[in-house]
Protein backbone atom coordinates (compact mmCIF):
# COMPACT_ATOMS: atom_id res chain seq x y z
CA UNK A 1 0.00 0.00 0.00
CA UNK A 2 1.42 3.24 -0.68
CA UNK A 3 2.41 5.43 1.99
CA UNK A 4 0.21 8.58 2.77
CA UNK A 5 0.75 11.82 4.96
CA UNK A 6 -2.78 11.29 6.11
CA UNK A 7 -1.83 8.63 8.53
CA UNK A 8 0.23 10.87 10.04
CA UNK A 9 0.03 13.54 13.24
CA UNK A 10 -1.61 16.63 12.31
CA UNK A 11 2.01 18.31 13.57
CA UNK A 12 3.73 16.35 10.77
CA UNK A 13 1.65 16.71 8.32
CA UNK A 14 1.41 20.60 8.98
CA UNK A 15 4.94 20.41 8.20
CA UNK A 16 5.49 17.80 5.71
CA UNK A 17 2.61 18.88 3.31
CA UNK A 18 2.42 21.55 0.71
CA UNK A 19 6.07 21.40 -0.20
CA UNK A 20 6.48 19.17 -2.66
CA UNK A 21 9.42 19.60 -5.11
CA UNK A 22 9.10 20.99 -8.68
CA UNK A 23 11.70 19.73 -11.30
CA UNK A 24 14.50 21.69 -9.28
CA UNK A 25 13.95 19.78 -6.61
CA UNK A 26 13.93 22.63 -4.22
CA UNK A 27 13.24 21.47 -0.44
CA UNK A 28 11.81 24.07 0.46
CA UNK A 29 9.03 25.72 -1.48
CA UNK A 30 9.67 28.09 -4.73
CA UNK A 31 7.80 31.34 -4.95
CA UNK A 32 5.52 31.86 -8.18
CA UNK A 33 6.37 35.47 -8.86
CA UNK A 34 4.19 35.99 -11.68
CA UNK A 35 1.13 37.74 -12.58
CA UNK A 36 -0.11 35.66 -15.08
CA UNK A 37 0.04 32.48 -17.12
CA UNK A 38 0.58 31.36 -20.59
CA UNK A 39 -2.31 28.75 -22.48
CA UNK A 40 -1.77 26.39 -24.68
CA UNK A 41 -4.20 27.92 -27.50
CA UNK A 42 -6.92 30.24 -27.86
CA UNK A 43 -9.25 27.76 -26.94
CA UNK A 44 -7.27 26.96 -23.86
CA UNK A 45 -7.56 30.22 -22.95
CA UNK A 46 -10.99 30.50 -23.43
CA UNK A 47 -12.20 27.25 -21.01
CA UNK A 48 -9.24 28.88 -18.72
CA UNK A 49 -11.56 31.92 -18.19
CA UNK A 50 -14.93 30.19 -18.30
CA UNK A 51 -14.27 27.88 -15.88
CA UNK A 52 -14.47 24.69 -18.21
CA UNK A 53 -11.04 23.92 -17.11
CA UNK A 54 -9.19 24.40 -13.92
CA UNK A 55 -6.01 26.12 -13.32
CA UNK A 56 -3.43 29.20 -13.34
CA UNK A 57 -4.92 32.33 -14.98
CA UNK A 58 -4.49 35.41 -13.36
CA UNK A 59 -2.53 35.96 -9.87
CA UNK A 60 -5.50 37.93 -8.68
CA UNK A 61 -7.10 34.78 -8.16
CA UNK A 62 -4.87 31.98 -8.52
CA UNK A 63 -1.38 31.53 -8.02
CA UNK A 64 -0.01 28.52 -6.99
CA UNK A 65 2.30 29.78 -3.93
CA UNK A 66 -0.85 31.57 -2.21
CA UNK A 67 -3.09 28.63 -3.17
CA UNK A 68 -0.48 26.46 -1.14
CA UNK A 69 -0.72 29.40 1.73
CA UNK A 70 -4.81 28.45 1.55
CA UNK A 71 -4.05 24.65 1.82
CA UNK A 72 -2.23 24.67 4.45
CA UNK A 73 -3.88 27.08 7.10
CA UNK A 74 -7.60 25.27 5.70
CA UNK A 75 -6.09 22.03 6.69
CA UNK A 76 -5.11 23.73 10.31
CA UNK A 77 -8.67 24.90 11.01
CA UNK A 78 -10.05 21.97 10.43
CA UNK A 79 -11.85 23.56 6.93
CA UNK A 80 -12.31 22.76 3.38
CA UNK A 81 -11.49 25.83 1.73
CA UNK A 82 -8.88 28.49 2.45
CA UNK A 83 -8.92 31.68 0.50
CA UNK A 84 -6.25 34.42 0.95
CA UNK A 85 -6.57 38.07 1.13
CA UNK A 86 -4.32 41.47 0.99
CA UNK A 87 -4.92 41.77 4.76
CA UNK A 88 -6.28 40.91 7.59
CA UNK A 89 -9.24 43.80 6.85
CA UNK A 90 -9.46 43.09 3.30
CA UNK A 91 -10.84 39.16 4.38
CA UNK A 92 -13.22 40.76 6.94
CA UNK A 93 -14.71 43.10 4.80
CA UNK A 94 -14.59 40.56 1.78
CA UNK A 95 -16.14 38.36 3.75
CA UNK A 96 -19.14 41.15 4.64
CA UNK A 97 -19.37 42.15 1.22
CA UNK A 98 -19.88 38.19 -0.32
CA UNK A 99 -22.85 37.56 2.31
CA UNK A 100 -24.80 40.58 3.41
CA UNK A 101 -27.48 42.91 1.40
CA UNK A 102 -28.85 45.93 2.24
CA UNK A 103 -31.48 45.26 4.58
CA UNK A 104 -29.64 42.85 6.57
CA UNK A 105 -28.79 42.68 10.49
CA UNK A 106 -25.97 41.90 11.85
CA UNK A 107 -25.66 40.86 15.88
CA UNK A 108 -21.56 41.42 16.17
CA UNK A 109 -20.03 42.00 19.76
CA UNK A 110 -19.10 44.99 21.17
CA UNK A 111 -15.21 44.15 21.74
CA UNK A 112 -13.75 44.01 18.23
CA UNK A 113 -10.97 45.40 16.68
CA UNK A 114 -10.85 49.12 15.93
CA UNK A 115 -10.90 48.96 12.00
CA UNK A 116 -13.52 45.61 12.10
CA UNK A 117 -15.60 48.39 14.75
CA UNK A 118 -15.47 50.79 12.24
CA UNK A 119 -16.58 49.25 9.01
CA UNK A 120 -19.55 48.46 11.32
CA UNK A 121 -20.63 51.47 12.66
CA UNK A 122 -18.98 53.83 9.91
CA UNK A 123 -19.54 52.16 6.58
CA UNK A 124 -22.56 49.88 6.91
CA UNK A 125 -25.28 52.56 7.66
CA UNK A 126 -24.46 53.65 3.92
CA UNK A 127 -25.45 50.54 2.70
CA UNK A 128 -28.78 49.88 5.04
CA UNK A 129 -27.20 46.99 7.21
CA UNK A 130 -28.20 47.37 10.78
CA UNK A 131 -26.05 45.78 13.44
CA UNK A 132 -26.41 45.32 17.13
CA UNK A 133 -23.96 44.99 19.52
CA UNK A 134 -24.32 42.29 22.31
CA UNK A 135 -21.34 41.48 25.19
CA UNK A 136 -19.37 38.85 23.69
CA UNK A 137 -19.28 36.86 27.07
CA UNK A 138 -22.90 36.61 27.55
CA UNK A 139 -24.61 34.11 25.10
CA UNK A 140 -28.01 34.81 26.33
CA UNK A 141 -27.66 38.35 24.79
CA UNK A 142 -26.79 37.15 21.33
CA UNK A 143 -29.81 35.01 21.66
CA UNK A 144 -32.18 37.81 22.34
CA UNK A 145 -30.64 40.58 19.93
CA UNK A 146 -31.00 37.82 16.71
CA UNK A 147 -34.63 39.27 14.44
CA UNK A 148 -35.74 38.03 11.34
CA UNK A 149 -33.18 39.45 9.40
CA UNK A 150 -30.28 38.40 11.03
CA UNK A 151 -27.86 37.17 8.44
CA UNK A 152 -24.37 36.61 10.74
CA UNK A 153 -23.08 36.72 14.29
CA UNK A 154 -19.42 37.86 14.22
CA UNK A 155 -16.96 37.96 17.30
CA UNK A 156 -13.49 37.81 18.02
CA UNK A 157 -12.67 35.45 21.16
CA UNK A 158 -10.38 36.53 22.88
CA UNK A 159 -11.11 39.89 23.12
CA UNK A 160 -8.43 42.43 21.94
CA UNK A 161 -7.30 44.07 24.77
CA UNK A 162 -9.27 42.49 27.44
CA UNK A 163 -9.29 38.60 26.67
CA UNK A 164 -13.05 38.13 27.56
CA UNK A 165 -14.17 35.26 25.67
CA UNK A 166 -17.13 33.43 23.68
CA UNK A 167 -18.56 30.59 23.80
CA UNK A 168 -18.15 29.43 20.25
CA UNK A 169 -20.44 26.40 20.42
CA UNK A 170 -23.35 27.80 22.49
CA UNK A 171 -23.43 30.73 19.79
CA UNK A 172 -23.01 29.03 16.75
CA UNK A 173 -26.18 26.92 17.99
CA UNK A 174 -27.48 30.72 18.28
CA UNK A 175 -26.96 31.35 14.88
CA UNK A 176 -27.59 27.48 13.04
CA UNK A 177 -31.56 28.37 14.72
CA UNK A 178 -31.54 31.73 13.38
CA UNK A 179 -30.53 30.43 10.02
CA UNK A 180 -27.69 33.17 10.44
CA UNK A 181 -24.17 32.17 9.74
CA UNK A 182 -21.40 32.62 12.18
CA UNK A 183 -17.99 34.44 11.04
CA UNK A 184 -15.23 34.10 13.91
CA UNK A 185 -11.83 36.07 13.61
CA UNK A 186 -9.44 33.78 15.09
CA UNK A 187 -6.14 35.82 15.00
CA UNK A 188 -5.73 35.92 18.49
CA UNK A 189 -6.07 32.48 19.09
CA UNK A 190 -5.02 30.75 15.94
CA UNK A 191 -5.89 27.16 14.87
CA UNK A 192 -3.15 25.62 17.15
CA UNK A 193 -5.17 26.84 20.76
CA UNK A 194 -8.68 27.01 18.83
CA UNK A 195 -10.62 26.11 16.02
CA UNK A 196 -13.66 27.69 15.17
CA UNK A 197 -15.34 25.24 12.83
CA UNK A 198 -14.74 22.60 14.55
CA UNK A 199 -16.68 24.17 17.35
CA UNK A 200 -19.39 25.12 14.38
CA UNK A 201 -18.76 28.53 13.22
CA UNK A 202 -19.72 28.70 9.41
CA UNK A 203 -16.45 31.05 8.66
CA UNK A 204 -13.02 31.63 10.06
CA UNK A 205 -11.24 34.79 9.34
CA UNK A 206 -7.54 35.57 9.97
CA UNK A 207 -4.97 38.13 10.41
CA UNK A 208 -2.23 36.44 8.52
CA UNK A 209 0.06 39.53 9.74
CA UNK A 210 -0.11 38.31 13.56
CA UNK A 211 0.94 34.85 14.68
CA UNK A 212 0.78 32.77 11.14
CA UNK A 213 3.48 35.07 9.99
CA UNK A 214 4.80 35.38 13.48
CA UNK A 215 7.93 37.75 13.05
CA UNK A 216 5.96 40.94 12.36
CA UNK A 217 7.33 40.53 8.10
CA UNK A 218 4.28 40.82 6.53
CA UNK A 219 0.57 42.12 5.77
CA UNK A 220 -1.94 39.59 4.96
CA UNK A 221 -5.19 37.76 5.44
CA UNK A 222 -7.49 34.61 4.98
CA UNK A 223 -10.67 33.03 5.65
CA UNK A 224 -11.50 29.32 5.62
CA UNK A 225 -14.91 27.62 5.36
CA UNK A 226 -16.30 24.15 5.03
CA UNK A 227 -18.90 25.15 2.58
CA UNK A 228 -18.65 25.07 -0.82
CA UNK A 229 -21.00 27.67 -1.61
CA UNK A 230 -19.56 29.65 0.95
CA UNK A 231 -16.22 29.41 -0.81
CA UNK A 232 -17.62 30.03 -4.09
CA UNK A 233 -19.63 33.49 -3.35
CA UNK A 234 -15.51 34.44 -1.42
CA UNK A 235 -13.93 33.55 -4.54
CA UNK A 236 -15.93 35.21 -6.67
CA UNK A 237 -15.85 38.61 -4.64
CA UNK A 238 -12.47 38.62 -4.73
CA UNK A 239 -11.89 37.84 -8.20
CA UNK A 240 -13.79 40.64 -8.72
CA UNK A 241 -12.93 43.22 -5.81
CA UNK A 242 -9.42 42.08 -6.13
CA UNK A 243 -8.00 42.02 -2.66
CA UNK A 244 -5.44 39.49 -3.05
CA UNK A 245 -2.39 37.98 -1.23
CA UNK A 246 1.22 38.73 -3.00
CA UNK A 247 2.76 35.80 -3.86
CA UNK A 248 5.72 36.63 -1.39
CA UNK A 249 3.64 36.74 1.41
CA UNK A 250 1.79 33.62 0.94
CA UNK A 251 5.60 32.18 0.83
CA UNK A 252 6.42 33.78 4.01
CA UNK A 253 3.13 33.24 5.76
CA UNK A 254 3.30 29.41 4.84
CA UNK A 255 6.78 29.01 6.02
CA UNK A 256 5.35 30.51 9.80
CA UNK A 257 2.95 27.97 9.63
CA UNK A 258 5.19 25.26 9.95
CA UNK A 259 6.44 26.65 13.06
CA UNK A 260 3.40 28.18 15.00
CA UNK A 261 2.48 25.24 16.90
CA UNK A 262 5.92 25.48 18.72
CA UNK A 263 5.37 29.35 18.80
CA UNK A 264 1.98 29.80 20.31
CA UNK A 265 2.80 27.16 23.26
CA UNK A 266 5.97 29.03 24.21
CA UNK A 267 3.70 32.74 23.76
CA UNK A 268 1.09 30.94 26.08
CA UNK A 269 4.18 29.92 28.64
CA UNK A 270 5.24 32.98 28.65
CA UNK A 271 2.16 34.66 28.83
CA UNK A 272 1.29 32.65 32.08
CA UNK A 273 4.10 33.51 34.26
CA UNK A 274 3.79 36.90 33.16
CA UNK A 275 0.36 37.65 33.99
CA UNK A 276 0.91 35.83 37.27
CA UNK A 277 3.89 38.05 38.20
CA UNK A 278 2.56 40.86 37.49
CA UNK A 279 -0.95 39.67 38.97
CA UNK A 280 1.07 39.24 42.41
CA UNK A 281 2.80 42.75 41.80
CA UNK A 282 0.99 45.77 44.38
CA UNK A 283 1.71 48.45 41.82
CA UNK A 284 -0.39 47.03 39.41
CA UNK A 285 -4.14 47.12 39.88
CA UNK A 286 -5.55 44.55 37.79
CA UNK A 287 -4.51 41.84 35.19
CA UNK A 288 -6.55 40.30 32.27
CA UNK A 289 -5.44 37.06 31.57
CA UNK A 290 -7.56 34.26 30.33
CA UNK A 291 -5.10 31.59 32.34
CA UNK A 292 -5.29 33.48 35.66
CA UNK A 293 -8.16 31.66 37.52
CA UNK A 294 -9.06 35.37 38.69
CA UNK A 295 -10.04 36.01 34.69
CA UNK A 296 -14.33 35.78 35.00
CA UNK A 297 -14.30 33.15 32.54
CA UNK A 298 -11.04 30.38 33.90
CA UNK A 299 -13.51 27.55 33.44
CA UNK A 300 -14.73 28.32 29.91
CA UNK A 301 -10.73 29.11 28.85
CA UNK A 302 -9.44 26.06 30.55
CA UNK A 303 -11.98 23.80 28.90
CA UNK A 304 -12.38 25.43 25.52
CA UNK A 305 -8.71 26.40 24.64
CA UNK A 306 -5.73 24.54 23.79
CA UNK A 307 -3.34 27.47 25.96
CA UNK A 308 -4.34 30.66 27.14
CA UNK A 309 -2.46 32.94 24.54
CA UNK A 310 -0.20 35.19 23.90
CA UNK A 311 -1.81 38.98 24.90
CA UNK A 312 -1.51 39.99 28.50
CA UNK A 313 -3.05 43.23 29.51
CA UNK A 314 -3.01 45.27 32.72
CA UNK A 315 -4.03 48.48 34.55
CA UNK A 316 -2.32 51.34 36.22
CA UNK A 317 -3.76 53.05 38.59
CA UNK A 318 -2.77 56.99 37.44
CA UNK A 319 -4.90 56.61 34.33
CA UNK A 320 -3.06 57.43 31.15
CA UNK A 321 -0.39 59.53 32.65
CA UNK A 322 0.33 56.46 34.17
CA UNK A 323 0.05 53.56 31.41
CA UNK A 324 2.30 56.43 29.37
CA UNK A 325 5.23 56.29 31.32
CA UNK A 326 5.55 52.39 32.13
CA UNK A 327 5.56 52.62 28.26
CA UNK A 328 8.03 54.84 27.82
CA UNK A 329 10.11 53.39 30.41
CA UNK A 330 10.88 50.37 29.16
CA UNK A 331 13.96 49.46 27.86
CA UNK A 332 13.82 46.89 24.88
CA UNK A 333 9.99 46.13 24.81
CA UNK A 334 8.91 47.73 21.82
CA UNK A 335 6.34 50.77 21.43
CA UNK A 336 4.45 49.19 18.68
CA UNK A 337 0.36 48.01 18.11
CA UNK A 338 1.52 44.99 16.19
CA UNK A 339 0.77 42.00 18.07
CA UNK A 340 1.85 37.90 17.75
CA UNK A 341 5.61 38.76 17.03
CA UNK A 342 8.94 36.73 18.22
CA UNK A 343 9.55 40.12 20.00
CA UNK A 344 7.62 41.62 23.02
CA UNK A 345 5.13 44.85 21.70
CA UNK A 346 3.84 46.75 24.58
CA UNK A 347 1.04 49.42 23.67
CA UNK A 348 -1.63 51.85 25.18
CA UNK A 349 -4.74 50.71 23.44
CA UNK A 350 -7.09 53.96 24.10
CA UNK A 351 -4.87 55.67 21.97
CA UNK A 352 -3.76 53.60 19.34
CA UNK A 353 -5.28 50.71 18.33
CA UNK A 354 -8.90 52.02 19.60
CA UNK A 355 -7.94 55.81 19.47
CA UNK A 356 -10.43 56.09 16.53
CA UNK A 357 -13.37 54.41 18.00
CA UNK A 358 -15.78 57.01 20.13
CA UNK A 359 -15.30 57.11 24.52
CA UNK A 360 -18.37 55.99 24.47
CA UNK A 361 -17.34 52.43 22.25
CA UNK A 362 -14.23 52.65 24.07
CA UNK A 363 -16.15 52.52 27.67
CA UNK A 364 -18.30 50.00 26.61
CA UNK A 365 -15.55 47.25 25.36
CA UNK A 366 -14.09 48.31 28.59
CA UNK A 367 -10.74 50.13 27.71
CA UNK A 368 -9.85 52.39 30.39
CA UNK A 369 -6.77 55.40 29.94
CA UNK A 370 -4.74 53.23 32.27
CA UNK A 371 -4.66 50.19 30.31
CA UNK A 372 -1.22 48.83 28.89
CA UNK A 373 -1.48 45.83 26.34
CA UNK A 374 1.47 43.65 25.92
CA UNK A 375 2.16 41.03 22.83
CA UNK A 376 4.27 38.75 25.08
CA UNK A 377 7.38 37.29 22.49
CA UNK A 378 9.48 34.50 22.75
CA UNK A 379 12.06 36.21 24.90
CA UNK A 380 12.75 34.77 28.21
CA UNK A 381 9.70 35.71 29.88
CA UNK A 382 11.58 37.11 33.40
CA UNK A 383 13.73 39.76 30.73
CA UNK A 384 9.82 40.42 29.82
CA UNK A 385 9.06 41.08 33.51
CA UNK A 386 12.05 42.42 34.53
CA UNK A 387 11.39 45.58 32.11
CA UNK A 388 7.49 46.36 33.13
CA UNK A 389 8.50 46.04 36.82
CA UNK A 390 11.54 48.15 36.10
CA UNK A 391 9.13 50.88 34.41
CA UNK A 392 6.23 51.05 37.10
C1 LIG B 1 -4.76 43.00 13.23
C2 LIG B 1 -6.12 42.45 13.34
C3 LIG B 1 -7.04 42.58 12.29
C4 LIG B 1 -6.72 43.32 11.02
O1 LIG B 1 -5.72 42.68 10.28
P1 LIG B 1 -4.72 43.46 9.29
O2 LIG B 1 -3.87 42.35 8.78
O3 LIG B 1 -4.00 44.48 10.09
O4 LIG B 1 -5.57 44.09 8.22
C5 LIG B 1 -8.29 42.02 12.46
N1 LIG B 1 -8.62 41.37 13.59
C6 LIG B 1 -7.76 41.23 14.62
C7 LIG B 1 -8.20 40.48 15.84
C8 LIG B 1 -6.48 41.76 14.54
O5 LIG B 1 -5.64 41.64 15.57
Amino acid sequence: MAFSLDTLSQRTQLIRTGCEPGPEREHNEAIFVTSSFVFDSAQHAAQMFNGEEQGNVYSRFTNPTVRNFERRLARMEGGAYGIAFASGMSAISTVFMSILKTGDHVVASSSLFGATLNIFTRVFSRFGIDVTFVDLADSEAWRTAVRPTTRMLYLETPSNPLCALADIASIATIARSADALLVVDNAFCTPVLQKPLVLGADIVVHSATKYLDGQGRCVGGAAVTNKKELHEALFSCLRSTGACMSPFNAWVFSNGLETLELRMHQHCKNAQKLAEALQAHPGIQRVHYPGLPSHPQYILADRSLNGFGGIVSFEMAGGRDAAWSVIDNTRFLSITANLGDTKSTITHPATTTHGRNTQQERDSAGISEGLIRVSVGLESWDDILQDIVWSL
